[in-house]
């Protein structure tokens, strides 16, 4: 598999591939207005970009490729024009009038369907990838706009940090992000379709179990707090639209989130669309601390400790 090695200009390594990593995010706050005509829904969003990276490697080939390893490589995310990464490959490609000739490889940590946006992710990856090594020289604000065409999720997959995201969750006013925060995801075994999880949100609010709008209230108590702290009141500030539909999917995720709590972790929600429970920990030490109780329960597939806020989609090198 070749390497990115060096950081030379446009950095292209020496066997002529570009590499980019791009983080997960977790919704701090998401609140879910009603459906828009458009099949999507109105959303207002607190996004924060945190230390789960995947990496995406593109080199010179005739036509298009894609390999995948890590997370999601036994079959869960596909190798054909399905896969984000290909479709913005293509999108590039036409928007800069060159073939869309690359072979793409990713190597996933972000676990597929979880709430994290792993797909967006590998999509903001391959769009900073192919601009240095097709040298399109695309503006930033030139990818955020074929970003926004990609998914609701992948212009802040590029911008990362911390951000308020309204409309489908793609208009984005990035914010002051100078604290950092420690948080420990609980990932669960198998993977929720968000669509799926939004469908159960219009249901549930349908026959009248949820109230017809947000529950979240608004976001700006949490943007200050991400600002300026401190966490234990930014536990109490954790909410998500979807965690309840998530819940009425995934029975097993109330034991996750107690879980969660029980191990320590000052606040526990669901992430954007689940199944990941993310749990807010004190400081770096508390998230090991959590990380480590929660490995000998049970309550998930697989635990991470992160931290937030770190940097958008960028080459590596
Ligand atoms: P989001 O939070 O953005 O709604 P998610 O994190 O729950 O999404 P993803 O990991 O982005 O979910 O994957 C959702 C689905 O998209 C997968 O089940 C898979 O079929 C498809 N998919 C397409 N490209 C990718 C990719 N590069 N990585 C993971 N899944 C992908």
């Amino acid at each position: 598999m070749p390497h990115a090695t060096s950081g030379g200009p446009g950095r292209i390594a020496g066997d002529g591939s570009v590499t980019a990593h791009a983080p997960a995010k977790i919704n701090v706050h998401l609140a879910v207005g009603p459906l828009r005509s458009d099949g999507f829904h109105e959303l207002t969003t607190v996004y924060l970009a945190v230390s789960l990276l995947d990496s995406v490697t593109a080199w010179p080939d005739d036509g298009l490729s894609v390999t995948v390893t890590g997370e999601g490589a036994d079959g869960a995310v596909p190798t054909d024009s399905r896969n984000l990464v290909w479709q913005a490959a293509e999108l590039l490609a036409r928007h800069a009038g060159v073939r869309a000739d690359a072979a793409l490889h990713i190597d996933k940590s972000i676990p597929a369907a979880a709430g994290l946006a792993g797909g967006s992710a590998d999509a903001a990856a391959t769009l900073v990838a192919l601009d240095a090594l097709w040298g399109t020289r695309c503006t930033r604000g030139q990818l955020a706009r074929l970003a926004a065409q990609l998914g609701s999720d992948v212009p802040f997959s590029l911008v990362g940090g911390v951000a308020l995201g309204t409309g489908r969750g793609e208009e984005l006013s990035p914010s002051l992000s100078r604290r950092r925060t420690d948080w420990v995801l609980g990932i669960a075994g198998a993977g929720l379709s968000t669509p799926t999880v939004y469908r159960e949100l219009d249901r549930l609010r349908a026959v009248g179990r949820l109230p017809g709008g947000s529950t979240a209230g608004p976001p700006d108590d949490v943007l200050t707090y991400l600002r300026d702290g401190p966490d234990a009141t930014l536990s109490g500030l954790l909410a998500n639209d979807l965690q309840a539909p998530a819940l009425e999917l995934r029975p097993e995720l109330r034991a996750g989130l107690a879980a969660m709590t029980g191990a320590g972790a000052l606040g526990a929600v669901v992430s954007g669309s689940g199944p990941t429970v993310v749990g807010l920990a004190e400081d770096a030490d508390a998230a090991t601390a959590t990380a480590g109780a929660l490995s000998d329960g049970g309550a998930f597939r697989a635990v991470r400790t992160v931290h937030g806020p770190v940097p958008g989609a960028r080459l590596a090198g």
